[in-house]
């Protein structure tokens, strides 16, 4: 397969294209697919195997296809990550494949002042890359909400556990409309991360690499 193939936008090819790739690697054209199709999915794998770009290009998609104005104070898409450095990472990469269209990111991470980021979600954003404790912080103030969210990402799920995240990610979740898209990536797969699975998912498709 090549990316054409997987039918994804134009403006997507182009900048995939441009960074170099030529074949998606196997969990880019095992997951690609599903997540075109508004399947929520599981996906079993490790850093270093395209796996950003396996639900960033996917996603961008869905806002190159249909764009609407996001939610004042929301965003269309949440991607939940356990760091700062892996949030500013997933969204620098958000960012170079959408380049070629116009949409917007924000990131929303402890350790630096709310202020900035709460003038960033007073506007709505198309994708939110957060980190679970400061997006708590935001929702509890009411600068951030999260019910006409349409995507939910949650990439590395297992670090986020070991960083004591549940609860917040559970605090998150009941933000959320019931009715949406959730992809969930971790590295393993032990019993928590697999009832915390089963609990966000609906009918998901699995993918391990
Ligand atoms: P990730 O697993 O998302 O951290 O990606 C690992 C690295 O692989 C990043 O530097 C990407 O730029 C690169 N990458 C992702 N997809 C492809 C691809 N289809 N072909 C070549 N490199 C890729």
């Amino acid at each position: 397969t090549d990316f054409a193939s997987l039918g994804l936008a134009e403006p997507l090819l182009r900048a995939v294209a441009q960074e170099g790739y030529t074949v998606p690697t196997p969990i880019q054209a095992q997951t690609i697919p599903y997540v075109m199709q508004g399947r929520d999915l599981l996906g079993i794998a490790q850093t270093g195997t395209g796996k950003t770009a396996a639900f960033a290009l996917p996603i961008l998609h869905r806002l190159a296809q249909n764009r609407k104005a996001p939610p004042q104070r929301g965003c269309r898409v949440l991607v939940l990550a356990p760091t700062r450095e892996l949030a500013a990472q997933i969204a620098q990469s958000f960012e170079t494949y959408g380049r070629h269209f116009r949409f917007s990111v924000a990131v929303v991470v402890g350790g630096v002042k709310p202020s900035p980021q709460i003038r960033a979600l007073a506007r709505g954003v198309d994708v939110l890359v957060a980190t679970p404790g400061r997006l708590n912080d935001h929702l509890g103030t009411g600068a951030a909400r999260l019910d006409g969210a349409e995507v939910l990402v949650l990439d590395e799920a297992d670090h986020m556990l070991d960083l004591g995240f549940l609860e917040p990610i559970r605090k998150i979740l009941r933000r959320m409309p019931k009715e949406r898209q959730t992809l969930f990536f971790s590295a393993t797969m032990p019993q928590a991360i697999g009832s915390l699975a089963k609990d966000m998912l609906r009918d998901p498709a699995s993918v391990a690499v």
